[in-house]
């Protein structure tokens, strides 16, 4: 049975191929930025956002280590401009989203529902067919809860001709802990 992380991680890895155009919603310490910048190689390209100085800092500097930066645009700005940043008939194959805090980081700086579900819509209305957005949801944090409420209900309401909506959860363990919501265009 796959972790969280490892389950995110293969579903970026069935998703994101060479060549394409890829989102990484919340850059955090930037370790899925530099995985997807890693699967979508030279000739692709990885569009990464946060609000947060810190991230951006951390997430050049893991980029620059890996000889990655190149792939990458680092945008400081919330994910709720995706549909400002991309036009209409952008084509993206593959998104991530980290719900919650940084971790190591300022945890009173959250991902917020209603700005996360305008994210969402630039992403769906973009993602190619096949391609997949992966949702972790990190909730056990003040405020946590209204946000995956908000998300599981925005979710959940997709048109099922349109999309496939997963949620891989592990349900005995204790303490609030994160699980996927993965939604693929058919
Ligand atoms: N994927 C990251 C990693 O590999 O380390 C972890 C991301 S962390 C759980 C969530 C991040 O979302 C924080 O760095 C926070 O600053 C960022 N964030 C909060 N609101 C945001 C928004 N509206 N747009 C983009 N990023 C946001």
């Amino acid at each position: 049975m796959e972790t969280i992380l490892e389950f995110s991680h293969r579903l970026l890895k069935t998703a994101a191929q060479q060549g394409d155009t890829v989102i990484d919603a919340t850059a955090g310490n930037g370790h899925d930025t530099c995985l997807l910048a890693h699967l979508v190689g030279e000739q692709g390209k990885v569009y990464s956002f946060d609000i947060q100085e810190q991230a951006i800092i951390n997430t050049q500097k893991k980029l620059e280590e890996e000889g990655l930066a190149h792939r990458v645009t680092l945008l400081q700005q919330g994910h709720e401009t995706i549909s400002q940043v991309f036009n209409e008939e952008a084509v993206i194959s593959t998104a991530i989203f980290n719900l919650g805090y940084l971790p190591k980081g300022d945890k009173s700086i959250i991902t917020l529902p209603d700005t996360t579900i305008q994210a969402f819509e630039g992403v769906l209305d973009r993602l190619k067919a096949g391609g997949i957005m992966v949702v972790v949801v990190y909730h056990g944090h003040p405020g946590g809860k209204e946000e995956k409420d908000a998300v599981e209900n925005y979710l959940r309401l997709l048109d099922q001709t349109s999309f496939h909506v997963l949620k891989y959860e592990f349900i005995n363990q204790k303490n609030n802990p994160p699980y996927i919501l993965a939604v693929k265009k058919r």
